[in-house]
């Protein structure tokens, strides 16, 4: 039976589809993470501890493992160990994404100059450090514009403002996040050197760019509807997996994800414009091999690329997907890592839908109530609470938390969004203010102007 390797993330909410697909395949499995595991000591072949944030050091010990158990073939369950595995297949020539093209896909501006160069649409752009004058960046910027980090994701710092003074504030409140961001990874360091234990970031060291602390980026707006495709590519070929439209408006100034329907409701011409648009993207980043996510908007001149990430779709939104007789995505994926060239399956074609949950205001979440009643709308399949009570709830841009997962399957895309609608209307979520206490620094993790 051929091994695969996959390489888990320490924070991830994919491990659990990706470890189900893996088992029920004909394969050997062996795991590769951050933190030790006391098991590996019984199953030694099962469990790898590897140096992700190190993808030269990981390679070593891939390198020293797969002498004696050979590896087929490589998965990354999420984006945080995308180098790790591009840096293990170029080891092992396995065929895979080159380490370029990944670290381009984790770096904001690299991958907008990659698309301004290629000719791809996609926002302008400009590359800012956090200690030019911001009053004089705010007197030139084009309005309305989205100020960025350039290394983290699920939309955490990501602002849109309209005028000079929200551009200050902006600005300030960015500088505010990447500096906790900063002093999370140097603790996390710390701890890694000392042996104490890695926390669930670590991973993520690895690809992030050097100057993602200094700077952010000053991007127009776009205005019009999203849309994320899920794709998969072999040999640089993107095969369209879904297209999924995103239902609400996102005008910002925040951009929380909500409601994922697929099949798209879009005229086909558009669509095959998205199709053509991601597959040029794909093309300037270099990536050629294996799953991508990416989002596009739909602007006034046609499609325009917001992100390309070589990964699959994140949270728990792949359940949504189901190819040929029953197929998870992961599944998918895990063959695909092992033939390139397999004719994958087509998506069953039932209309389905996802809710990522926000969270309505800052606070402690202390009851969740409704859940039978909107697990009980027709057309629902799941509801699942991922926050649990008790724990603080801190809205974008600050955090990147859902409050959980909504999902749907109906017979037309309109009713899949009606029924997500209606299950989020019946859930009620009792959030308490975060209580005051004599250290402000600590217990107010939202700015005071944010706090409800
Ligand atoms: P992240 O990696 O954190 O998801 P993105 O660059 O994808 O960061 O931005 C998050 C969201 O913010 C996007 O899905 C989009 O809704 C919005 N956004 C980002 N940049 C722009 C832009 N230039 N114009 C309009 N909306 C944008
Ligand atoms: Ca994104």
């Amino acid at each position: 039976m051929p091994r695969i390797l996959l390489l888990l993330p320490t924070t991830t909410y994919r491990t659990e589809a990706f470890l189900a697909a893996a088992l029920r395949m004909d394969v050997e499995v062996t795991i590769g993470s951050e933190k030790p595991n006391t098991l590996a000591r019984l199953n030694p072949t099962a469990l790898l501890t590897l140096s992700l944030h190190d993808p030269q050091q990981a390679v070593r010990e891939v390198l020293n493992f797969a002498g004696e158990h050979p590896i087929a073939a490589v998965v990354a369950v999420d984006d945080q160990v995308t180098v790790a595995a591009a840096a293990i297949c170029e080891a092992l020539s396995l065929r895979q994404n080159s380490v370029e093209s990944v670290l381009a896909a984790g770096d904001k501006h690299r991958m907008r100059q990659l698309f301004q160069q290629a000719g791809v649409p996609s926002p302008g752009f400009q590359l800012c450090r956090l200690d030019d004058d911001v009053e004089t960046l705010a007197g030139q910027s084009r309005y309305p514009c989205v100020v960025k980090p350039l290394g983290l994701s699920g939309s955490r710092g990501v602002i849109r403002v309209d005028d000079e003074r929200e551009f200050v504030r902006a600005v300030g409140r960015l500088a505010k996040i990447l500096r906790s961001e900063s002093e999370k990874r140097k603790a996390e360091n710390r701890g890694a050197i000392e042996g104490t234990g890695l926390s669930c970031d670590t991973a993520r060291q690895g690809d992030q760019p050097t100057s993602s602390v200094n700077h952010f980026l000053l991007e127009d707006f776009i205005g019009g509807p999203e849309v994320a495709l899920e794709g998969l590519l072999s040999r640089g070929q993107l095969r369209v997996l879904a297209l999924f439209d995103k239902p609400n408006p996102l005008d910002g100034p925040f951009f929380e994800e909500t409601i994922y329907v697929t099949p798209s409701r879009l005229p086909t011409v558009v669509q095959e414009q998205i199709t053509r648009c991601t597959s040029d993207a794909v093309r300037a980043l270099g990536l050629s091999e294996g799953p991508i996510h990416a989002e596009l908007r739909l602007g006034a001149d046609g499609p325009s690329v917001i992100e390309v990430n070589a990964r699959s779709i994140g949270g728990q939104c792949s359940r949504m997907l189901r190819f040929g007789t029953g197929i998870s995505l992961e599944e998918l994926i895990i063959r695909h890592s092992l033939d390139g060239d397999l004719e994958s399956p087509v998506r069953e074609h039932q209309p389905a839908g996802v809710m990522m949950i926000p969270i309505p205001r800052a606070g402690q979440l202390s009851a969740v109530h409704g859940l039978p009643a909107a697990e009980s709308v027709e057309g629902i399949e799941r509801v699942t609470i991922s926050s649990h009570v008790g724990q603080k709830l801190v809205p974008l841009p600050e955090e990147s938390i859902y409050l959980g997962f909504i999902f749907a399957r109906a017979s037309s895309a309109e009713a899949v969004e009606a029924a997500l609608r209606e299950a989020h209307a019946r859930l009620r979520f009792v959030i308490e203010p975060f209580k005051i206490s004599n250290e402000p620094a600590k217990t107010s993790p939202v700015p005071a102007d944010f706090q409800q």
